[in-house]
């Protein structure tokens, strides 16, 4: 008798991804906001994770957003770094996942998706590969495949970036 096949590592999943999903607070930022007496929000987001979205982007690897909060300013810096695929104030994450896979014409197998918090869960059930950055909320990191040994907002996007490509012989 054949002995049960073992789960794929994170490394053969990270192999298969043709698209990278990732989630704003706490992955793109630290999770905090600075509110000011306005009312405004302000976040700050991490020049090298940045790069790494270009990065996956030069290598072939499509790049999508969807965060539940909306954000003018997050919109005109993933504009800026020329992401196609984004959905903001969209708390309920799944409808915007099926309308990507459709749009980008790719199985569950061959998307990502970063997420920190329980409203990533229902994406990290389906993706083919789950990140979470290394501050995630446990519940978070116990549903994903791979953790980043760097906190949201500081570098834990280049981490994974870095790895994706890595593991796809890309640099
Ligand atoms: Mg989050």
């Amino acid at each position: 008798m054949n002995a049960p096949a073992l789960p794929p590592s994170a490394e053969e999943r990270a192999r298969q991804i043709r698209c990278v999903i990732f989630d704003i607070d706490g992955v793109m930022t630290d999770c905090k906001l600075y509110l000011t007496h306005d009312g405004e929000e302000i976040k700050a987001v991490n020049v090298r994770d940045g790069l790494g979205i270009k990065l996956l982007m030069k290598n072939g690897i499509e790049v999508a957003v969807i965060s539940g909060r909306p954000s003018v300013a997050m919109q005109k810096r993933l504009e800026f770094l020329d992401v196609k695929h984004i959905w903001l104030n969209t708390e309920d994450k799944l409808p915007a996942y099926r309308k990507l896979l459709d749009t980008v014409g790719i199985s569950d197998a061959q998307c990502a998706h970063m997420g920190d918090d329980v409203p990533d869960l229902p994406l990290f059930l389906r993706v083919g590969l789950a990140l979470a950055p290394g501050d995630a909320h446990p519940k978070a990191k116990a549903a994903a495949h791979w953790i980043s040994q760097a906190r949201g907002g500081d570098g834990a996007i280049r981490e994974a970036v870095d790895f994706i490509l890595a593991c796809q012989g890309k640099d």
